[in-house]
This record gives C-alpha cells, structure tokens and sequence, in this order.
C-alpha cells in the first residue's frame, strides 16, 4: 500500500494538470465562439452545423424519457455546471414586485434593506385579458434601472417581443423570458445574439425535454439559467403547480443553473417561504419571487406577493447564503 501511495498521488497531480489545461481550452475555445457569434450578425443557427456537433453526442439526442428510466438521468450526481445567470455557488433569492408601478421605488428599499443583491419587476406584463394592466414598457425599465442602481441592486426583467429586446437588455442584468415566451424560438434565437445571460422559464405546458431544448437554442451563446414556475394543473386551489422534481431533474440532465418561482408557481403567498426552503434543501441554485408594500395596491399579481415582513423573514431563514451577492 505504501510503496503506491507517491504513484498515486503523481497520477492525481497529472490530472490536475490535465484538468486545467482542458478548463483553460475550454475557456478559450467560449471566447472564440462568443467572438464568433458577435461577427456573424445574424442569428447564430446553422442547420448542418447544429446536426454535426448532437452527431458528436448520441446521448444528447436520445429520447429523454429513455434517458431518464435507463439508469442515468437523475441519479447521476452533476460533476460540473454550465454557466448560469447568477452567481456560482450560492443560493439566489431575487425579490421584487410583479410589475414596476407607483410603489417601485418603496419596493425596492425593501429588496436592498432584506440584505438582497437581484431585484424582479417587470416592464412589459403578459396578461390574460387586453383590458388588464400591460406595464408600462421601456420608460418602466429605464425607471427600475436607475432605482436599482441607486440601491445596488442588479436587475432581472422579462422582455416579451422581439422589437423591445435590443433596447431591453441594455438596461436589465439578466433578462427574463416568461412561460409565455418558452418555446418562442424567434426571440431566443435573438437573446441568443445579444449578450445577455437569460433567466428561461418553464412554459406552463413544456415538458422537461422541451425546456430544454428551448434552453438549447441559448446554451453556450449565452449563460443561461432556468427558472420553473410551475405547470397547469387541475386543482383550482393552485394558481398552477409548482414542479420541484422537474426542476430538479431539468438540473440534473441539463447541467443549467435551475431557480424556481413558487410565486407564480402555487399563486398561494403563504406558500412562497417553505417552497423556497425546500428547493434549496433539493439543492437548486435560487428562488424569485414577489413582494409589495401595498399588496393591495399592486395592478398585478397583488394577492400572491410576500408582505415586506415575509421577505425579511425568508431571508434571515436564509442566511447565512450570501443571496446572490458575487463571491
Ligand atoms: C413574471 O415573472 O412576472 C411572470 C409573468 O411570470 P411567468 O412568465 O412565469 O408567468
Ligand atoms: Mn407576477
């Protein structure tokens, strides 16, 4: 045993060379891609190019359901992580309100003074009925990044059309693509050129593979992170149904930074601490959801958001994470 031990550890030693001179391609070869992607000025998709590099994986385009039930899939432990929105390592807690309205610059203190680094507010609202509350678009976002900024706080927002997302991404620090726009693969296309990391929801009826292969059109373009909110349910109880081991499982098979937001995904406020806890004890990377001093008082989703105290509490349940703040 003895006389192996040196043999063992030079062994050790050289694939630790080896793994950082691989790390250091690799960050080379993203480099040239991202330089790549940024000269071609169109969206970076070439059939024959995309079919050339899954031919280099057949595991990347077997069934998923097969890949999951032969035994891979979940029980395999992640030996490394693509690069997400947010910062490696530590559990993210973003807070905010669903959309920016008269309370935007109170709701924010808020954020800043629970000891959190991401801000939520959306500019453009997807809403189920055109006579419902739209936000109030660009100059909503220009008034949430000064705000942020004044506090130093980062920004995530969702941007719902391909005509505002140019305009969009110079003011947000991670841009959100909301359920309604999962499988809207014109716009990722185009988030995909842009430069910003995305935060991607699950769309309300997107299976797993189907996340994924939305996330796919940005994966290695962009750093991206996924968020689940949860699917359509059939208990009106739920405002939809929150999918933890399907966020678990997108991680686990897609190596993507994965959030949930159990706002949206259980409608239900007094819901939002526990699910927040358990996604971090499933060992997910964060959690978004919303707050409001004047609940009442918010043109969206008002009856779903935490009280100012709520969020103070689920951050003292969290920490010591750092919440988000870069390590
Ligand atoms: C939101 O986060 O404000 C939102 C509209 O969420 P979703 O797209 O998940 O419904
Ligand atoms: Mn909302």
């Amino acid at each position: 045993m003895s006389d192996r031990e040196p043999d063992i550890a030079r062994l050790r030693r050289q694939i630790d060379v080896l793994d950082g001179e691989i790390d250091a391609l690799v960050a080379r070869r993203d480099a040239i891609a991202a330089d790549l992607i940024r000269h071609k000025g169109e969206p970076p998709y070439d059939p024959a190019r995309e079919q050339e590099i899954a031919g280099r994986d057949a595991a990347l385009w077997l069934p998923l359901l097969r890949r999951v039930r032969i035994a891979e899939g979940a029980r395999h432990a992640l030996t490394s992580q693509k690069p997400g929105a947010f910062p490696a390592g530590g559990f993210t807690l973003i807070a905010g309100p669903c959309s920016v309205d008269e309370h935007l610059e109170q709701n924010l203190e808020v954020v800043a003074q629970a000891g959190l680094a991401w801000v939520r507010a959306g500019a453009w609202k997807p809403r189920t009925f055109p006579w419902s509350f739209q936000g109030e678009g660009l100059p909503a976002l220009r008034r949430l990044r000064a705000s942020a900024d004044r506090l130093g706080l980062k920004v995530v927002s969702e941007v719902l059309s391909e005509i505002d997302a140019p305009a969009a991404v110079e003011l947000v620090d991670v841009v959100q693509v909301g359920a309604r726009n999962a499988q809207n693969f014109a716009l990722l296309k185009q988030l995909a050129t842009l430069g910003k990391p995305v935060l991607l929801k699950r769309g309300a009826a997107c299976t797993i593979e189907e996340w994924l292969g939305a996330a796919a059109y940005l994966d290695g373009r962009v750093p991206v992170s996924l968020c689940e909110r949860g699917v359509r349910g059939f208990d009106p109880c739920f405002r939809n149904l929150l999918d933890l081991p399907g966020a678990v499982l997108a991680r686990q098979l897609g190596a993507f930074q994965t959030l949930i937001d159990p706002s949206h995904g259980t409608g239900i406020a007094g819901l939002v601490a526990p699910m927040v806890l358990a996604a971090r004890a499933a060992g997910l990377d964060g959690a978004m959801v919303e707050v409001h001093v004047a609940p009442r008082e918010s043109p969206s989703d008002g009856n779903q958001a935490l009280a100012v105290e709520e969020l103070r509490e689920l951050a003292r349940a969290l920490a010591p994470e750092p919440l988000g703040a870069a390590r």
